[in-house]
C-alpha cells in the first residue's frame, strides 16, 4: 500500500513509486548541494573561470560547477594520465580535468572554436596547468581517425569526455572505445538532454533541443545495448554517462 507521502506525491505528478530514490525534489536542493559541498571547495581558478564563463552570451553551454567537481574526483580515482576532451567552449571542464591530472598529464583537447578556448586560457595559465593541454582547433572526427590509424593509440587513453556535437557521440563512441583502454572510462555529457528524453512528440521544445533529441535517445539506447563497456547514467548536470571499458 502507497504511504501518505507516496500518494501525495503521484497526485503532483512526482517522482511516483521511485520518489524516495531520486536526489533532486527541488531548486533548493541543488543549491544546497552547490552551496555546501561545490562552491567551499572549488579551486580559485575555476570560480575565476566561472565568473567569465557567465558574462559570455553562450554561457548556457558551460559545464556546471557539480559536474567539474564529479569529474576531477573521477579522474583522480582512475588515476587518469592520458586523456581526451571533445568540446572545450572557455575550458571548464578542461581545467577541472587540467587540475586532476599529475604534472605529466595530458589532454588531447579538440574544439571547433579556438576563440573560445582562449577566453579561458589565461586563466588556465595562470593556475598553472596549461602544458597538459594539446589543443586542437577543428572537427574532432578527422583527429580520431587520424589517431585510429595508428595501432599504438589503440587503448592509449585513460579518460574520455565528450561534450560536442550530439549528433556525432555514436560516430565518437565508434572511435573513442578503440582509443580507450580496457578499464578506461568515456563520459558523454547532456545524455538527459534538457529532460526532453522523456519529453511526449508534441511537447513545445526549443528548437535545438527538438533537433538533437533523437541522437540523444539513439545514443543512449546504443550505449545500453554495447557489450565492450558498462554504463551508468548520473543525473549530474544535464545527465552524464560513465561508460567503463571492458574488452
Ligand atoms: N565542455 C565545455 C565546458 O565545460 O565549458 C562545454 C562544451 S560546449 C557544450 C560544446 C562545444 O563543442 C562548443 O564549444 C562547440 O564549439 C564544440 N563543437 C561543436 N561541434 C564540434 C566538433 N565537430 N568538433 C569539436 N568540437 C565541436
Ligand atoms: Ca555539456
Amino acid at each position: 500500500m502507497a504511504s501518505n507521502a507516496e500518494d501525495q506525491q503521484n497526485q503532483q505528478g512526482g517522482h511516483k513509486e521511485v520518489g524516495h530514490k531520486s536526489l533532486l525534489q527541488s531548486d533548493a536542493l541543488y543549491q544546497y548541494i552547490l552551496e555546501t559541498s561545490v562552491y567551499p571547495r572549488e579551486a580559485e581558478s575555476m570560480k575565476e573561470l566561472r565568473e567569465l564563463t557567465a558574462k559570455h552570451p553562450w554561457n548556457v553551454m558551460t559545464t556546471s560547477a557539480d559536474e567539474g567537481q564529479f569529474l576531477n574526483m573521477l579522474l583522480k580515482l582512475v588515476n587518469a594520465k592520458n586523456t581526451m576532451e571533445i568540446g572545450v567552449y572557455t575550458g571548464y571542464s578542461l581545467l577541472a580535468t587540467a587540475l586532476a591530472l599529475p604534472d605529466d598529464g595530458k589532454i588531447l583537447a579538440m574544439d571547433i572554436n579556438r576563440e573560445n578556448y582562449e577566453l579561458g586560457l589565461p586563466v588556465i595559465q595562470k593556475a598553472g596547468v596549461a602544458h597538459k593541454i594539446d589543443f586542437r582547433e577543428g572537427p574532432a572526427l578527422p583527429v580520431l581517425d587520424l589517431l585510429i590509424q595508428d595501432e599504438k593509440n589503440h587503448g592509449s587513453f585513460d579518460f574520455i569526455f565528450v561534450d560536442a556535437d550530439k549528433d556525432n557521440y555514436l560516430n565518437y563512441h565508434k572511435r573513442l572505445v578503440e582509443l580507450v583502454k580496457v578499464g578506461g572510462v568515456i563520459g558523454y555529457d547532456n545524455t538527459l538532454w534538457n529532460g526532453s528524453v522523456v519529453a511526449p512528440p508534441d511537447a513545445p521544445l526549443r528548437k535545438y533541443v527538438r533537433y538533437y533529441r533523437d541522437f540523444v535517445l539513439e545514443l543512449n539506447k546504443a550505449l545500453a545495448a554495447d557489450p565492450r563497456i558498462e554504463i551508468c547514467m548520473l543525473p549530474v548536470g544535464d545527465g552524464v554517462t560513465i561508460c567503463r571499458r571492458i574488452k
